[in-house]
């Protein structure tokens, strides 16, 4: 067991060690921690549904309708109806014909991919793509092949060169980075895949709920939804709950049916779960103010850290900021910990060497006061 002490010293001594903080109870903006209060700047509860009165009730009246566990695999006897309810209003949303539940984002993801693509295919994938994606090219087989961030040129030069050599081709991008915050340009790069016969699939993880009409996305909000074979989401960021969807059309969901692997072989999620999850589809259509605070906050808050002059990335709730080294952003967040803002530092492996950074998540439940405060701060503790 030497390698893992190696490992682990490793990691520690380069800033990088990783560790499990448990929070006593969070919401509305906040989080309490070993006994104290923050301003939680870390969580994907962008429309601060979490909490919500109506998904907890609904997520209740599942329970008891349904019980605590879904007992088996939906393709054996864990299909319920109320997953049924929630496909259909989620295929509607993002204005496709059929949708498909998965137990969360990142089984969405793996399975998808490797149910599309085996050996002898080709995955084409933003180099920043999410972990999850990147698991399921590795696990499909297929020759990964990676284009420079939101270039669809550089994705056409690829395609040129060596789309031919492959049997099927699936290209896969995000529609707002969850590392830089944004937006994919999703309608360029679901071109360049219709002009050369590849399968095109969005990742709307960070999207769904906060962009486009109805808060569809931002697939939507280009009017691509006809040019991307395969929209796919999460219920949990800005759902509030949990649970990965596939949205396409109808052929799409039927194999994926018969043979995504992470569909058919995990049990199904408890109904407790769908039912939040309608709540919260409701709600985008009933409090949909809450996006436009939301998208107010995060834009005042990026005006504010420009306005200190420090080197802010993307143009959505995600707000980055850049400060290169690993050791530098842990100090940094401690130092804004202390001062009672909760905001993680983004090192490598998840971002590029020499890119660590802060992410600030802002989310509805965060006042102007707060924001402004925090921005003040962080200001003050860069150069620590
Ligand atoms: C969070 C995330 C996922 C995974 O979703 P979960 O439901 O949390 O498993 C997939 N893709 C991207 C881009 C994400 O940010």
């Amino acid at each position: 067991m030497d390698w893992l002490d190696r490992y682990l010293g490793e990691r520690q001594s380069n800033g990088l060690m990783r560790q499990l903080r448990p929070a006593e109870n969070r919401g509305g903006g906040r989080v309490c921690v070993g006994g104290r209060e923050y301003y939680d700047f870390s969580s994907n509860d962008y429309l601060g549904l979490s909490d919500h009165p109506k998904l907890k009730e609904a997520s209740i009246n599942a329970t008891q309708q349904y019980g605590t566990g879904s007992s088996a695999s939906r393709l054996l006897s864990g299909d319920i109806e109320i997953f049924h309810e929630l496909e259909e209003r989620t295929a509607k949303l993002k204005g496709k014909e059929r949708a498909l539940l998965f137990s969360s984002g990142y089984q969405a993801n793996v399975g998808v991919v490797a149910a599309f693509c085996g050996k002898g295919d080709a995955v084409f994938c933003d180099r920043l793509s999410h972990a999850s994606i990147l698991d399921g090219a590795a696990m499909s087989g297929a020759k990964l092949i990676r284009f420079r961030h939101n270039d669809a040129e550089h994705l056409e030069d690829l395609l040129k060169k060596r789309g031919g050599d492959f049997a099927r081709r699936l290209i896969v991008t995000e529609s707002i980075f969850s590392m830089d915050g944004d937006k994919g340009a999703i309608g360029e790069i679901a071109d360049v895949g219709r002009r050369y016969g590849c399968m095109v699939m969005a990742d709307e993880a960070h999207a769904t709920g906060v962009f486009g009409p109805g808060g569809s996305g931002v697939v939507a909000e280009a009017g691509a939804s006809e040019k991307v074979d395969i929209v796919m989401g999460t219920f949990s960021k800005a759902l509030g709950s949990f649970g990965g969807y596939v949205a396409g059309d109808s052929k799409i969901i039927d194999y994926l049916i018969n043979a995504c692997r992470s569909f058919i072989y995990t049990t199904a999620l408890p109904g407790a779960v769908a039912g939040a999850n309608i709540a919260a589809l409701k709600l985008l259509d009933a409090e949909p103010e809450r996006r436009k605070i939301l998208l107010g906050n995060a834009e005042y808050f990026r005006g504010c850290l420009i306005a200190k002059g420090l080197e802010v990335l993307g143009e959505s709730q995600i707000v980055p900021v850049v400060v290169g080294d690993a050791d530098r952003a842990v100090r940094m967040s401690e130092r804004l910990r202390e001062d009672g803002f909760w905001v993680l530092p983004i090192r490598p492996p998840t971002v590029p060497e020499g890119s660590s950074r802060l992410r600030f998540s802002v989310t509805y439940g965060h006042s102007r006061e707060v924001l402004m405060a925090l921005c003040e701060k962080t200001a003050e503790v860069f150069d620590v």
